[in-house]
């Protein structure tokens, strides 16, 4: 049995009042998420007991330090399903880890990247960065439901193709994406694919070799953990023929001004000092949520998008993008005319956040021919009572226009 409010008790922020008047409805953590206490607290005792460099001390602080970050490690394996903790590799979040991929795979003039019409700006423009190397980019095309042409994503393939990157969930549409014959495509043309997993890590189960995809990204924001940690899983195939990310400490195993060799899986992607708090904190947001149970997570958000949805179509001229199945916690909308920014700004009065704009996918935008949408996006603390509030506001805020 999940019981939502037990959860709630767990994130302080969500007992705060805005504008002195209405409680909280935080519905945007597509964006981020918020932490519980234990995250906050196991981060806040590692600073007070524990904090000392990793990696590079003898003395008894920084071996626990260095214990922590490991096993900090073993737990994100776990959590994805990956093979060994070689193929973990921490980064600053989604937008790095793709980075990472981009900047260091041996592209050659002339080779082609795949992605799709429904990808966050940190999955195309990473790939555009490329074009120096002389890569081109490919586009899926999306259908009008929101849900990814696999016929035109088969005849994008040809000799030049050298990679797929495609996101796991959409950030916009929630359109969950068929994964596992999105990489099973990619392999029959010997091409291995990254999976953007930003907005499906907190939201389901995981398991890279049963997705059998070469790459995961995910951030530990948006999984109830800090700012400023998250994943590149890699198959240790691939991770040993990308070339080093940054120069510095950690990745490498002799330097001299003849010739430096680079250190071994992981470190040879993790130069200088990692964030080895924040992936302390990450590690517990982590157990939190399989404490929960990811299957009961998904569940519990399903249904309450599914809920959303309906509430939300009762409100007249509501238009919804995105599948009606395959939807993930993730419900962009408009309301007759009104503006996004306007519909966004007189929710926030009422207490009601919610995100509103381009959502860093403006190739998205214009294929739905509009500047930009309202979204709400929901987690694993939020109730069906929230979207009530949520539509009853969205109502009153019709009736002002
Ligand atoms: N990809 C997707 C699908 C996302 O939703 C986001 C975050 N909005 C990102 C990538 C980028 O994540 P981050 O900013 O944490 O690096």
């Amino acid at each position: 049995m999940y019981d939502v409010e037990q959860v709630r008790a767990d994130f302080p922020i969500l007992a705060r009042t805005i504008y002195n008047k209405y409680p909280l409805v935080y519905l945007d953590n597509g964006a981020t998420t918020q932490k519980p206490r234990q995250v906050v607290e196991a981060m806040t005792e590692e600073y007070y007991n524990v904090n000392a460099n990793v990696h590079r001390g003898v003395h008894f602080l920084s071996q626990q330090a260095t214990e922590l970050h490991e096993a900090s490690r073993e737990t994100v394996r776990k959590f994805v399903g990956a093979a060994s903790t070689r193929e973990i590799i921490f980064t600053r979040g989604t937008t790095e880890s793709i980075n990472l991929v981009a900047a260091c795979f041996p592209f050659r003039k002339g080779d082609e990247v795949i992605v799709s019409e429904m990808e966050h700006h940190s999955n195309i423009v990473s790939w555009q960065l490329q074009e120096r190397r002389g890569v081109k980019l490919r586009v899926i095309p999306i259908t009008d439901e929101g849900e990814l042409c696999l016929d035109a994503y088969a005849s994008l393939f040809n000799e030049h193709t050298r990679l797929v990157s495609v996101a796991h969930v959409s950030n916009v549409l929630g359109t969950v994406n068929p994964v596992k014959t999105l990489v099973d495509m990619a392999h029959d043309h010997g091409v291995p694919i990254l999976i953007d997993g930003a907005q499906s890590a907190p939201h389901m189960a995981v398991d890279v070799q049963a997705l059998g995809c070469d790459f995961f990204a995910f951030s530990g924001h948006k999984v109830y953990g800090p700012t400023g940690v998250g994943v590149l899983y890699g198959r240790e195939e691939w991770l040993d023929r990308l070339s080093p990310y940054m120069g510095g400490g950690e990745m490498i195993k002799n330097v001299s001004f003849e010739r430096t060799t680079f250190n071994e899986l992981p470190f040879k992607f993790e130069a200088g000092t990692p964030d080895y708090v924040a992936t302390t904190g990450l590690a517990r947001a982590i157990d939190y949520v399989q404490a929960l149970g990811m299957d009961q997570i998904e569940a519990h958000e399903r249904d309450l998008t599914q809920y959303a949805m309906e509430q939300m179509m009762l409100v007249p001229e509501m238009h919804i993008y995105g599948p009606k199945q395959h939807h993930d916690a993730v419900v962009s909308f408009r309301v007759g005319n009104i503006h996004p920014l306007d519909m966004g700004t007189l929710l926030d009065r009422l207490g009601i956040a919610i995100r509103t704009g381009h959502h860093c996918a403006e190739p998205l935008m214009h294929r739905l021919g509009t500047e930009g949408t309202c979204r709400a996006s929901f987690g694993l603390y939020n109730t069906r009572a929230e979207v009530d509030a949520l539509v009853k506001a969205i109502d009153r805020v019709r009736g002002m226009f």
